[in-house]
Protein backbone atom coordinates (compact mmCIF):
# COMPACT_ATOMS: atom_id res chain seq x y z
CA UNK A 1 0.00 0.00 0.00
CA UNK A 2 1.33 3.61 -0.71
CA UNK A 3 1.82 5.81 1.42
CA UNK A 4 0.69 9.51 1.42
CA UNK A 5 2.81 12.15 3.26
CA UNK A 6 0.32 14.96 4.63
CA UNK A 7 1.65 18.01 7.16
CA UNK A 8 -0.65 19.69 9.16
CA UNK A 9 0.30 22.45 10.29
CA UNK A 10 -1.17 23.84 13.76
CA UNK A 11 -1.79 22.16 17.16
CA UNK A 12 -5.00 24.17 18.08
CA UNK A 13 -8.61 22.15 18.23
CA UNK A 14 -8.55 22.46 14.35
CA UNK A 15 -5.56 20.92 13.52
CA UNK A 16 -5.51 17.93 16.04
CA UNK A 17 -9.06 17.15 15.18
CA UNK A 18 -8.05 16.93 11.83
CA UNK A 19 -4.86 15.37 12.02
CA UNK A 20 -6.86 12.76 14.15
CA UNK A 21 -9.50 11.95 11.54
CA UNK A 22 -7.20 11.74 9.07
CA UNK A 23 -4.65 9.51 10.68
CA UNK A 24 -7.51 6.56 10.73
CA UNK A 25 -6.53 6.29 7.02
CA UNK A 26 -3.97 3.56 6.76
CA UNK A 27 -1.79 5.15 4.02
CA UNK A 28 -2.41 8.45 4.89
CA UNK A 29 1.28 9.32 7.16
CA UNK A 30 0.63 12.52 9.55
CA UNK A 31 2.93 14.74 10.79
CA UNK A 32 2.34 17.61 12.98
CA UNK A 33 3.76 21.08 13.26
CA UNK A 34 2.69 23.61 15.20
CA UNK A 35 4.49 26.87 16.81
CA UNK A 36 2.73 26.44 19.99
CA UNK A 37 1.38 22.64 21.50
CA UNK A 38 -1.64 21.48 24.47
CA UNK A 39 0.11 22.63 27.48
CA UNK A 40 1.21 26.44 26.28
CA UNK A 41 -0.69 29.36 26.95
CA UNK A 42 0.46 31.98 24.71
CA UNK A 43 -1.81 35.47 23.21
CA UNK A 44 -1.64 33.66 19.35
CA UNK A 45 -2.80 30.04 20.16
CA UNK A 46 -6.62 30.49 20.90
CA UNK A 47 -7.75 26.56 22.03
CA UNK A 48 -6.38 26.98 25.53
CA UNK A 49 -8.23 29.82 26.55
CA UNK A 50 -11.90 28.67 25.55
CA UNK A 51 -14.61 27.63 27.96
CA UNK A 52 -15.34 25.49 26.03
CA UNK A 53 -19.32 25.04 25.80
CA UNK A 54 -21.45 24.20 22.99
CA UNK A 55 -23.86 26.66 22.16
CA UNK A 56 -25.18 26.96 18.38
CA UNK A 57 -25.27 30.04 16.59
CA UNK A 58 -24.62 29.13 12.90
CA UNK A 59 -26.83 31.37 10.27
CA UNK A 60 -28.97 29.96 8.16
CA UNK A 61 -27.24 27.84 5.21
CA UNK A 62 -24.16 28.94 6.74
CA UNK A 63 -20.70 25.88 7.04
CA UNK A 64 -21.05 26.59 10.75
CA UNK A 65 -24.09 25.72 11.10
CA UNK A 66 -23.24 22.60 9.18
CA UNK A 67 -20.64 22.19 11.21
CA UNK A 68 -22.51 22.57 14.66
CA UNK A 69 -24.97 19.99 13.51
CA UNK A 70 -22.33 17.54 12.43
CA UNK A 71 -20.14 17.92 15.90
CA UNK A 72 -22.77 17.42 18.02
CA UNK A 73 -23.19 13.87 17.98
CA UNK A 74 -19.66 13.43 18.35
CA UNK A 75 -18.91 15.97 21.47
CA UNK A 76 -22.38 13.89 22.72
CA UNK A 77 -20.73 10.71 22.05
CA UNK A 78 -16.90 11.79 23.46
CA UNK A 79 -18.88 13.06 26.78
CA UNK A 80 -20.68 10.04 26.99
CA UNK A 81 -18.33 6.82 26.32
CA UNK A 82 -14.88 8.67 26.63
CA UNK A 83 -14.49 9.81 30.36
CA UNK A 84 -10.58 10.95 30.06
CA UNK A 85 -11.73 13.25 27.35
CA UNK A 86 -13.11 16.18 29.54
CA UNK A 87 -15.94 16.88 29.02
CA UNK A 88 -18.83 16.89 31.02
CA UNK A 89 -22.81 17.41 30.51
CA UNK A 90 -24.10 20.86 31.82
CA UNK A 91 -27.32 22.30 31.98
CA UNK A 92 -26.86 25.76 29.88
CA UNK A 93 -29.32 28.58 30.51
CA UNK A 94 -29.28 31.16 27.80
CA UNK A 95 -30.80 34.79 28.46
CA UNK A 96 -32.24 36.97 25.81
CA UNK A 97 -32.60 41.29 26.31
CA UNK A 98 -34.70 42.80 23.43
CA UNK A 99 -32.09 45.85 23.96
CA UNK A 100 -29.31 43.99 22.98
CA UNK A 101 -30.48 43.55 19.39
CA UNK A 102 -27.82 45.00 16.81
CA UNK A 103 -24.67 44.93 19.62
CA UNK A 104 -21.44 43.09 18.76
CA UNK A 105 -22.12 40.65 21.38
CA UNK A 106 -26.32 40.43 20.25
CA UNK A 107 -25.69 40.10 16.51
CA UNK A 108 -23.03 36.92 18.04
CA UNK A 109 -25.63 34.96 19.44
CA UNK A 110 -28.82 36.28 17.32
CA UNK A 111 -29.36 32.48 16.99
CA UNK A 112 -28.94 30.97 20.10
CA UNK A 113 -31.30 33.88 21.38
CA UNK A 114 -34.23 33.00 19.18
CA UNK A 115 -37.97 31.72 20.49
CA UNK A 116 -37.78 28.86 18.14
CA UNK A 117 -34.44 28.08 17.45
CA UNK A 118 -32.68 26.08 14.62
CA UNK A 119 -31.40 23.79 17.04
CA UNK A 120 -34.51 22.71 18.99
CA UNK A 121 -34.14 19.18 17.50
CA UNK A 122 -30.82 19.04 17.98
CA UNK A 123 -29.79 20.03 21.66
CA UNK A 124 -31.37 17.44 23.70
CA UNK A 125 -33.71 18.55 26.62
CA UNK A 126 -34.27 22.00 25.14
CA UNK A 127 -37.34 24.52 26.91
CA UNK A 128 -38.22 27.85 26.68
CA UNK A 129 -38.59 29.11 29.64
CA UNK A 130 -41.06 30.80 31.68
CA UNK A 131 -41.01 35.03 32.64
CA UNK A 132 -41.12 33.50 36.08
CA UNK A 133 -38.25 31.86 35.48
CA UNK A 134 -35.84 34.60 34.23
CA UNK A 135 -33.60 37.17 35.73
CA UNK A 136 -35.66 40.18 36.37
CA UNK A 137 -33.01 41.91 33.57
CA UNK A 138 -33.63 39.33 30.80
CA UNK A 139 -36.92 39.13 28.41
CA UNK A 140 -36.67 35.62 27.29
CA UNK A 141 -35.03 32.19 27.97
CA UNK A 142 -34.27 28.88 27.58
CA UNK A 143 -32.37 25.78 28.23
CA UNK A 144 -30.66 23.08 27.10
CA UNK A 145 -28.92 19.75 27.82
CA UNK A 146 -25.05 20.73 26.59
CA UNK A 147 -21.51 20.20 27.93
CA UNK A 148 -18.35 21.93 28.95
CA UNK A 149 -15.07 20.88 27.64
CA UNK A 150 -12.18 21.09 29.86
CA UNK A 151 -9.24 22.19 27.72
CA UNK A 152 -6.49 21.35 29.83
CA UNK A 153 -7.21 17.81 29.23
CA UNK A 154 -8.97 17.13 26.00
CA UNK A 155 -6.15 19.08 23.96
CA UNK A 156 -3.86 16.70 25.41
CA UNK A 157 -6.31 13.82 25.21
CA UNK A 158 -6.48 14.54 21.04
CA UNK A 159 -2.80 14.67 20.84
CA UNK A 160 -2.16 11.02 22.54
CA UNK A 161 -5.14 10.04 20.21
CA UNK A 162 -3.00 11.20 17.62
CA UNK A 163 0.10 9.74 18.88
CA UNK A 164 -1.58 6.21 18.96
CA UNK A 165 -2.47 6.36 15.45
CA UNK A 166 0.98 7.06 14.61
CA UNK A 167 1.11 10.66 13.47
CA UNK A 168 4.74 12.38 14.32
CA UNK A 169 4.30 15.48 16.23
CA UNK A 170 6.85 18.33 15.88
CA UNK A 171 7.11 22.15 16.98
CA UNK A 172 8.06 24.48 14.15
CA UNK A 173 7.26 27.78 12.76
CA UNK A 174 6.73 28.34 9.18
CA UNK A 175 7.20 31.74 7.55
CA UNK A 176 5.46 30.15 4.62
CA UNK A 177 2.99 27.20 3.55
CA UNK A 178 5.20 25.79 1.14
CA UNK A 179 8.03 24.73 4.31
CA UNK A 180 5.07 22.73 5.47
CA UNK A 181 6.78 19.67 3.50
CA UNK A 182 10.10 20.10 4.85
CA UNK A 183 8.39 19.16 8.29
CA UNK A 184 7.18 15.76 7.35
CA UNK A 185 9.08 12.92 8.98
CA UNK A 186 10.01 11.62 5.62
CA UNK A 187 11.08 15.15 4.77
CA UNK A 188 8.18 15.08 2.06
CA UNK A 189 4.93 15.95 1.70
CA UNK A 190 1.75 16.38 -1.29
CA UNK A 191 -0.75 17.60 0.82
CA UNK A 192 -0.86 20.61 3.53
CA UNK A 193 -3.54 21.23 6.17
CA UNK A 194 -3.74 24.50 6.92
CA UNK A 195 -5.12 25.08 10.19
CA UNK A 196 -3.31 28.13 11.57
CA UNK A 197 -5.84 29.93 12.90
CA UNK A 198 -5.26 33.22 13.41
CA UNK A 199 -1.94 33.49 12.45
CA UNK A 200 -3.05 32.62 8.88
CA UNK A 201 -3.34 36.38 8.77
CA UNK A 202 0.80 36.15 8.85
CA UNK A 203 1.69 33.17 6.84
CA UNK A 204 3.24 34.07 3.69
CA UNK A 205 1.51 32.04 0.38
CA UNK A 206 -1.90 32.70 2.53
CA UNK A 207 -1.98 35.96 4.31
CA UNK A 208 -5.86 35.85 4.43
CA UNK A 209 -6.18 39.70 5.19
CA UNK A 210 -9.81 39.10 5.99
CA UNK A 211 -8.85 36.89 9.22
CA UNK A 212 -8.36 39.49 12.47
CA UNK A 213 -8.55 38.79 16.54
CA UNK A 214 -12.10 39.01 18.27
CA UNK A 215 -10.20 39.39 21.27
CA UNK A 216 -11.89 37.48 24.90
CA UNK A 217 -11.06 38.26 28.47
CA UNK A 218 -11.78 35.74 30.90
CA UNK A 219 -11.23 34.91 34.20
CA UNK A 220 -11.31 31.52 36.35
CA UNK A 221 -12.72 30.54 39.81
CA UNK A 222 -13.22 28.02 42.00
CA UNK A 223 -16.82 28.67 42.44
CA UNK A 224 -19.46 27.01 41.16
CA UNK A 225 -22.80 27.73 39.61
CA UNK A 226 -24.65 25.07 39.49
CA UNK A 227 -25.24 25.37 35.39
CA UNK A 228 -24.06 27.32 32.78
CA UNK A 229 -25.56 31.14 32.03
CA UNK A 230 -25.06 33.47 28.96
CA UNK A 231 -27.19 36.34 28.65
CA UNK A 232 -27.06 38.16 24.67
CA UNK A 233 -25.31 40.88 25.91
CA UNK A 234 -24.67 43.19 29.00
CA UNK A 235 -24.97 47.25 29.80
CA UNK A 236 -21.68 48.20 30.11
CA UNK A 237 -21.06 48.22 26.37
CA UNK A 238 -21.75 46.95 22.67
CA UNK A 239 -18.49 44.00 22.89
CA UNK A 240 -18.86 43.13 26.60
CA UNK A 241 -20.26 39.54 27.27
CA UNK A 242 -21.63 37.94 30.37
CA UNK A 243 -21.15 33.81 30.26
CA UNK A 244 -20.24 31.39 32.74
CA UNK A 245 -19.30 27.48 32.22
CA UNK A 246 -18.31 25.09 34.59
CA UNK A 247 -15.26 23.15 33.04
CA UNK A 248 -15.28 19.16 33.68
CA UNK A 249 -12.90 17.49 36.49
CA UNK A 250 -12.16 19.91 38.54
CA UNK A 251 -11.16 22.47 35.56
CA UNK A 252 -12.47 25.52 37.72
CA UNK A 253 -15.20 27.51 36.12
CA UNK A 254 -14.48 30.30 33.37
CA UNK A 255 -16.46 33.62 33.19
CA UNK A 256 -16.37 36.11 30.71
CA UNK A 257 -16.30 38.09 29.02
CA UNK A 258 -15.80 40.26 25.67
CA UNK A 259 -15.52 40.32 21.68
CA UNK A 260 -13.38 43.30 20.96
CA UNK A 261 -12.71 43.02 17.43
CA UNK A 262 -9.71 43.66 15.77
CA UNK A 263 -7.77 43.77 19.22
CA UNK A 264 -4.93 42.43 19.22
CA UNK A 265 -3.98 43.04 23.09
CA UNK A 266 -2.62 40.42 25.18
CA UNK A 267 -3.03 42.21 28.92
CA UNK A 268 -5.25 41.87 31.06
CA UNK A 269 -7.45 44.82 31.52
CA UNK A 270 -8.52 45.01 35.47
CA UNK A 271 -11.23 47.11 34.99
CA UNK A 272 -12.84 44.71 32.54
CA UNK A 273 -11.89 41.81 35.26
CA UNK A 274 -14.23 43.44 37.91
CA UNK A 275 -17.08 43.86 35.65
CA UNK A 276 -16.89 41.08 34.44
CA UNK A 277 -17.05 38.85 38.23
CA UNK A 278 -19.73 41.54 38.78
CA UNK A 279 -21.78 40.84 36.15
CA UNK A 280 -21.89 37.06 36.68
CA UNK A 281 -22.76 37.09 40.11
CA UNK A 282 -25.74 39.55 39.79
CA UNK A 283 -27.03 36.81 36.93
CA UNK A 284 -25.83 34.02 38.99
CA UNK A 285 -25.94 35.01 42.54
CA UNK A 286 -25.41 30.76 43.12
CA UNK A 287 -21.46 31.52 42.42
CA UNK A 288 -21.60 33.52 45.69
CA UNK A 289 -24.17 31.97 48.01
CA UNK A 290 -22.76 33.14 51.37
CA UNK A 291 -22.33 36.88 50.66
CA UNK A 292 -23.56 37.66 47.03
CA UNK A 293 -20.48 39.67 46.87
CA UNK A 294 -17.99 39.54 44.21
CA UNK A 295 -15.55 39.01 47.27
CA UNK A 296 -16.88 35.45 47.56
CA UNK A 297 -15.47 34.46 44.08
CA UNK A 298 -12.27 32.48 44.42
CA UNK A 299 -10.05 33.21 41.62
CA UNK A 300 -7.80 30.99 39.61
CA UNK A 301 -6.59 33.17 36.86
CA UNK A 302 -7.85 36.39 34.93
CA UNK A 303 -6.46 35.66 31.27
CA UNK A 304 -7.19 36.81 27.39
CA UNK A 305 -7.50 34.73 24.75
CA UNK A 306 -7.84 36.01 20.91
CA UNK A 307 -10.47 34.16 18.70
CA UNK A 308 -9.37 33.76 15.34
CA UNK A 309 -12.25 35.57 13.92
CA UNK A 310 -12.83 35.78 9.53
CA UNK A 311 -15.22 37.93 7.41
CA UNK A 312 -17.45 35.44 5.53
CA UNK A 313 -16.95 32.90 8.26
CA UNK A 314 -14.64 29.53 7.94
CA UNK A 315 -12.64 28.72 5.26
CA UNK A 316 -13.01 25.40 4.04
CA UNK A 317 -11.25 24.99 0.15
CA UNK A 318 -8.62 23.02 -0.77
CA UNK A 319 -6.25 25.40 -3.08
CA UNK A 320 -2.92 24.46 -5.06
CA UNK A 321 0.43 27.01 -3.96
CA UNK A 322 2.75 26.31 -6.27
CA UNK A 323 3.49 22.24 -6.64
CA UNK A 324 1.28 21.32 -3.50
CA UNK A 325 -2.00 21.14 -2.40
CA UNK A 326 -3.35 23.24 0.15
CA UNK A 327 -6.60 22.24 2.54
CA UNK A 328 -7.54 25.20 4.63
CA UNK A 329 -9.37 24.39 7.44
CA UNK A 330 -9.02 27.91 9.68
CA UNK A 331 -11.55 31.00 11.11
CA UNK A 332 -13.50 29.56 13.90
CA UNK A 333 -13.72 32.80 15.56
CA UNK A 334 -15.69 31.80 19.15
CA UNK A 335 -16.92 28.36 18.25
CA UNK A 336 -14.52 25.69 16.81
CA UNK A 337 -14.81 23.28 19.83
CA UNK A 338 -18.43 22.84 18.87
CA UNK A 339 -17.74 23.14 14.97
CA UNK A 340 -14.34 20.87 15.11
CA UNK A 341 -15.56 17.49 14.11
CA UNK A 342 -17.88 18.74 11.49
CA UNK A 343 -14.91 21.16 10.28
CA UNK A 344 -11.94 18.16 10.80
CA UNK A 345 -14.66 15.86 8.41
CA UNK A 346 -15.44 18.57 5.67
CA UNK A 347 -11.64 18.68 5.54
CA UNK A 348 -10.76 15.13 5.33
CA UNK A 349 -13.78 15.05 2.16
CA UNK A 350 -11.65 17.68 0.61
CA UNK A 351 -7.92 15.41 0.76
CA UNK A 352 -10.03 12.43 -0.83
CA UNK A 353 -11.18 14.26 -3.27
CA UNK A 354 -7.79 15.60 -4.26
CA UNK A 355 -6.50 12.23 -4.07
CA UNK A 356 -9.22 10.65 -6.36
CA UNK A 357 -7.90 13.84 -8.71
CA UNK A 358 -4.67 12.03 -8.65
CA UNK A 359 -6.14 8.44 -8.78
CA UNK A 360 -4.73 7.67 -5.25
CA UNK A 361 -7.11 6.44 -2.86
CA UNK A 362 -7.10 6.85 0.97
CA UNK A 363 -7.91 3.90 2.59
CA UNK A 364 -9.59 3.16 6.67
P1 LIG B 1 -5.45 27.93 17.54
O1 LIG B 1 -5.87 27.24 18.76
O2 LIG B 1 -5.00 29.35 17.69
O3 LIG B 1 -4.30 27.08 16.90
C1 LIG B 1 -3.54 27.54 15.81
C2 LIG B 1 -2.31 26.68 15.74
O4 LIG B 1 -1.54 27.03 14.60
C3 LIG B 1 -1.37 26.89 16.95
O5 LIG B 1 -0.91 25.63 17.38
C4 LIG B 1 -0.24 27.73 16.38
O6 LIG B 1 0.99 27.55 17.05
C5 LIG B 1 -0.18 27.17 14.97
N1 LIG B 1 0.46 28.08 14.02
C6 LIG B 1 -0.02 29.27 13.58
N2 LIG B 1 0.83 29.82 12.70
C7 LIG B 1 1.88 28.97 12.60
C8 LIG B 1 3.09 28.99 11.87
N3 LIG B 1 3.40 30.00 11.05
N4 LIG B 1 3.96 27.96 12.02
C9 LIG B 1 3.66 26.93 12.85
N5 LIG B 1 2.52 26.87 13.57
C10 LIG B 1 1.65 27.86 13.45
N6 LIG B 1 -15.13 27.82 20.99
C11 LIG B 1 -16.15 26.98 21.29
O7 LIG B 1 -16.51 26.12 20.49
N7 LIG B 1 -16.79 27.08 22.50
C12 LIG B 1 -16.44 28.01 23.44
O8 LIG B 1 -17.04 28.07 24.51
C13 LIG B 1 -15.39 28.91 23.13
N8 LIG B 1 -15.02 29.86 24.02
C14 LIG B 1 -13.97 30.69 23.72
C15 LIG B 1 -13.56 31.64 24.66
C16 LIG B 1 -12.46 32.44 24.42
C17 LIG B 1 -12.04 33.46 25.45
C18 LIG B 1 -11.75 32.29 23.21
C19 LIG B 1 -10.52 33.12 22.94
C20 LIG B 1 -12.14 31.37 22.26
C21 LIG B 1 -13.27 30.58 22.50
N9 LIG B 1 -13.72 29.63 21.56
C22 LIG B 1 -14.74 28.78 21.87
C23 LIG B 1 -13.14 29.58 20.22
C24 LIG B 1 -12.07 28.53 20.06
O9 LIG B 1 -11.15 28.62 21.11
C25 LIG B 1 -11.36 28.76 18.71
O10 LIG B 1 -12.28 28.81 17.66
C26 LIG B 1 -10.39 27.61 18.45
O11 LIG B 1 -9.52 27.44 19.53
C27 LIG B 1 -9.59 27.85 17.17
O12 LIG B 1 -8.74 26.76 17.02
P2 LIG B 1 -7.58 26.76 15.95
O13 LIG B 1 -6.96 25.43 16.05
O14 LIG B 1 -8.12 27.21 14.64
O15 LIG B 1 -6.59 27.93 16.42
Amino acid sequence: MSQINVVVVGAGVIGLSTALVLSKHKNLNVTVVSKHMPGDYDIEYASPWAGANFMPVGKESSKLRAFEKASWPEVDRLCREIPEAGIHYQECRVYGRKKDEGTTVGIWFQELMKEDPWFKDLMPELRILDKSELPPSCDTGMVFKSVCINTAIYLPWLLGQCLKNNVIIKRGVLTHISEAPSYHSTGNASIIMNCTGLLTSKLGGVMDTTVYPGRGQIAVVRNKPGAMHTTSGTDDGSDEAMYIMQRAAGGGTIIGGCLQHGSWEGEVDPNLANRILQRAVDICPSLAPKTGKVTELSVIRHGVGLRPMREGGIRLEKERIGKDWVVHNYGHAGYGYQSSWGSAWEAERLVLEILEKEGKRAKL
